[in-house]
């Protein structure tokens, strides 16, 4: 028995390196070995992936685990279970834990968790400040130097401007990004779904573009003043999108990321069209589906390359979080198991540009982190790359049913939503899952 894997006759696209073509990929035991036409290998495991995508696994730059300390909703062994299952082999792990990682041991204890439990590789993400609270720094040296690949207080800004100031100007001497939600909480305090037409109907506390608006275009003019490298979390808002262009257009090192769920979604998921209950808990998140305005400036921006990068922002919770009034329900949305299909779905109708949309699934994460330095081929084809890869079937239509979801949290306001598109098997570090035909 060899460690030879031959998938023959994919659809290959392999963003990194310009392929998009009928080919076959070769691996050999934890890598790529060729990607080429018509491969012999006479000793080798033969997949047939005739009439399936194949791409590099999917790379996560925004996820949230639960573990330590939340494992009612979700741990790293199941939510990495169901990322693999989403096709994402590579996943970078907020910070919002319990403890949070804000200093070398807690980081070295998170990484023998990960070592443990994780199905897929996962990055772990350190806090800007201590215990995420906001006002003081986090040791974002020894942070660095225990393998965290970004620094985050997600969930919360960092809301004092110099304060924000300062953990830009450490993370640059460190060379590792920093991704900010970027939220004035002075305007979005209590807000709980975008301040607009839908929360004035349902009576709910508005959440304005404003308070997002307003902390990129301050995280943009800190990250200018200190020439450190941004990354602003998952981006909600058209004039956002604006601000970054323009930032970008200026030459700053700037890097962005928008979520699947803002993408195919609008502020009506709340009040479910058509749909009982008129609030849906499960279409709550931070920050809140946005107009569709908003989510077509949002599919400009991945089609156009202004957003780098499609984060899940995976955020499972437990069922009695979203049992309760839409004022209480835990912001979040389960993300892993619907992503690929809701981007395909997206590719289906035209309004998303495949190119653009794999790259921002597979290479441009790896390069907004830095993590093709730490993991050489990451997030591509090349051979000696990790044998990390996807396989789609793109018009395989499905309902999504959260009762069959891997993960813990059955969070998500697509259940009963049929969607186009599906993750049919996954190779992660050389091991191969398969999920087979309509095992949705
Ligand atoms: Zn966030």
């Amino acid at each position: 028995m060899t460690g030879l894997t031959l998938f023959s006759g994919a659809h290959v696209i392999d963003p990194a390196n310009g392929i998009d073509a009928k080919l076959d990929v070769l691996v050999d035991g934890p890598v790529i070995a060729n990607v080429a036409a018509g491969i012999a290998a006479d000793d080798a495991r033969v997949v047939d992936a005739t009439g399936l995508l194949l791409l590099p696994g999917f790379v996560d730059l925004h996820a949230h685990l639960r573990e330590p300390g939340f494992e009612q909703k979700g741990t790293i062994e199941t939510e990495t279970a169901a990322a693999l299952r989403g096709g994402f082999t590579t996943i970078c792990a907020m910070p919002n834990t319990d403890p949070a990682p804000d200093d070398a041991s807690t980081v070295e204890a998170l990484k023998g968790r990960i070592g443990r439990d994780a199905h897929v590789r996962v990055f772990p993400i350190g806090c800007i400040t201590r215990e995420r609270a906001g006002l003081s720094l986090a040791e974002l040296s020894e942070l660095a130097d225990a393998g965290c690949v970004a620094f985050s207080d997600d969930g919360h800004p960092v809301t004092s401007p110099r304060l924000f100031r300062n953990a830009l100007a450490i993370s640059r001497s460190l060379g590792i990004p920093i991704s900010e939600h970027s939220d004035d909480p002075a305007l979005s305090a209590g807000g709980v779904a975008h301040e607009g037409r839908v929360s004035e109907r349902l009576g709910l506390r508005g959440y304005p573009a404003a308070a997002e608006i307003n902390a990129v275009a301050r995280n943009i003019e800190l990250a200018e003043a200190t020439g450190a490298r941004l990354h602003l979390a998952h981006l909600s808002c058209a004039r956002s999108v604006a601000l970054v262009a323009d930032a970008r257009a200026r030459g700053l090192n700037i890097t962005s990321e928008v979520t699947p769920s803002h993408l195919f979604l609008t502020e009506d998921a709340i009040a479910g069209p058509g749909r009982e209950p008129a609030y849906d808990t499960n279409a709550r998140i931070n920050p809140p589906l946005r107009t569709e305005e908003d989510r077509k400036a949002l599919l400009a921006g991945i089609n156009d390359g202004t957003i780098d990068a499609i984060a899940t922002d995976h955020a499972p919770h437990a069922t009695e979080d979203k049992l309760c009034e839409f004022d209480h329900a835990a912001p979040g949305i389960s993300c892993f198991e619907t992503a690929a299909a809701t981007i395909l779905t997206l590719i289906d109708r035209g309004e998303l540009d495949p190119a653009a949309a794999w790259a921002a699934l597979t290479i441009n994460p790896v390069r907004a982190f830095g993590l093709q330095h730490r993991v050489p081929g990451l997030g591509t084809l090349s051979v000696g790359a990790p044998a990390d890869l996807v396989l789609l079937a793109s018009s395989e239509a499905w309902t999504v049913d959260p009762a069959r979801f891997v993960s813990r949290g059955r969070n998500t306001p697509l259940g009963g939503i049929t969607l186009t598109g599906h993750v049919r098997a996954v190779m992660a570090s050389g091991k191969l899952w398969e999920m087979g035909a309509n095992d949705d």
